[in-house]
């Protein structure tokens, strides 16, 4: 006994499960099972890619926020390192004015101590300038 294999048609045996000719199987459910196992497979792929896709954006994103951040640190550096030195130039003029009131007055004694609490503000600001000036140099390598 044969009977028509459902997917090419040739006489195969009556009780044969499979085509011998074309091996597909002959229960219409378990053929298609094949192509649903084919088609969640495609699934799984676009949603990998997709998943890959927004990965990469998420990583370019925080590498820009990253890239951004060290700009606006540099910048601070730079803006504090600014800031220090024109404290200092501001001190040494006003050391000017009192060295030049003390070198013309009747009583230099009364701006000595003025001049020595300018003198030592202007060396802590000379260390703070030095200290910034590092923290820049490193992060100016570190770029
Ligand atoms: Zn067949």
């Amino acid at each position: 006994m044969t009977k028509n294999c459902k997917s090419c048609f040739e006489n195969i045996h009556f009780n044969a499960t499979v085509c011998k000719e074309c091996g597909r199987h002959q229960n219409l459910i378990i053929q298609n099972l094949q192509h649903v196992g084919i088609a969640v497979s495609i699934v799984m792929l676009l949603l990998a890619y997709q998943q890959y896709k927004d990965a990469s954006k998420d990583r370019v994103a925080t590498t820009e926020a990253l890239k951004n951040t060290e700009i606006v640190e540099s910048r601070v550096r730079v803006f504090k390192r600014d800031i220090i030195e024109g404290n200092i130039r501001s001190y040494k003029i006003l050391l000017n004015i009192y060295k030049f009131r003390m070198d013309n007055s009747e009583h230099p004694e009364s701006f000595i101590s003025a001049r020595d609490n300018i003198s030592k503000k202007l060396k802590e600001l000379r260390k703070e300038l030095k200290k910034a000036e590092n923290e820049l140099d490193v992060s100016i390598k570190n770029q």
